[in-house]
């Protein structure tokens, strides 16, 4: 929460009446309530002066991490930010004290390259209906079922983290609550791009999923450490994600064989890269299949 000095009280006010004066005296003028409102404003400088100016039309800056993401607050995209934490040049520590994990239960699957494909979370086993709590405090930015997701969740916490909880059978919190960690943000389930009931949890910052076994002990459910120092290195896969979007033709390749390999398929692959079902594949071409 952004707090307003009187320095910057006074200031702004001074500009606000000086804009405003002629409509101002007007309707002091009009009604004798605006009187005492204005007495306040000139010699009041009590947070209730503060929420009567200012909170309201700048409500926004009470988004968790306001600082990191300003404005950005989409209930629909999990990444809506244009960023790069993968060129960032400083350390950014994040404070992880007050960590719930979200399902103690064993991990099916881990962060990054799987086969073919980019796994941007961890993958817990559950029963359908077991709890799923939030990590950390925070106001929930999405809560709304996706293809792949199913049922799904998203946090942003004030440590400028986001967490995301995927696969619910039911969301326990609606888009704007303000949540604690290790309050229940839905039951667990198998909905969506699931084969088996399971937990799919990430953490992202600025949009970009950081591994969380590089922050949480998934054998005790709590974090190494007070502070976690997040740098470019973390999202060093994302630069790796970037040439895949090329495939270098190897001996035998075919466009069924790529297709299958990218999970692009052939018509797909020919569009964009101007090529007929019957084009000839050269060692070493490049292929875009992204
Ligand atoms: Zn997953």
């Amino acid at each position: 929460m952004i707090k307003f000095t009187s320095a910057k009280c006074a200031a702004l006010l001074t500009l606000t009446l000086a804009l405003s004066n002629a409509a101002f005296s007007q309707l002091v003028q009009d009604s004798v309530d605006l009187q005492p409102y204005n007495l306040k404003i000139e010699d009041d400088e009590s947070d209730e002066a503060d929420s009567v100016l200012f909170v309201a039309p700048t409500a926004h800056m009470a988004y968790p991490a306001y600082a990191i993401y300003g404005d950005s607050w989409s209930n629909i995209d999990v990444n809506p930010y244009s960023a790069s934490p993968a060129n960032m040049s400083n350390v950014v520590p994040i404070n992880l004290e007050g960590y719930t994990h979200p399902n103690r239960n064993v991990i099916t699957s881990r962060f990054g390259f799987r086969r073919w494909k980019f796994h941007h979370g961890i993958d817990l086993r559950l029963a359908v209906g077991d709890s799923v709590r939030c990590a950390f405090n925070g106001r929930v930015r999405i809560a709304r079922r996706g293809k792949a997701y199913g049922n799904y969740v998203v946090v942003r916490h004030y440590n400028g983290l986001e967490t995301t909880y995927a696969h619910l059978s039911k969301i326990l919190v609606k888009v704007n609550d303000n949540i604690k960690s290790g309050d229940l943000v839905g039951w667990g389930g198998n909905t969506g791009r699931s084969t088996g009931p399971h937990l799919h949890y990430e953490i992202r910052y600025l949009g970009q999923a950081i591994d969380p076994m590089t922050i949480v002990d998934f054998e005790t459910g709590l974090p190494y450490s007070s502070t976690f120092l997040l740098t470019a290195h973390h999202f060093e896969y994302v630069k790796e994600l970037e040439k895949m979007r090329y495939w270098v033709v190897h001996s035998g390749d075919s466009l069924w064989a790529i297709s299958r390999k990218t999970g692009v398929p052939v018509a797909r692959i020919c569009e964009v890269n101007h090529l007929s079902r019957t084009s000839i594949l050269l060692l070493g071409q490049r292929i875009r299949y992204r």
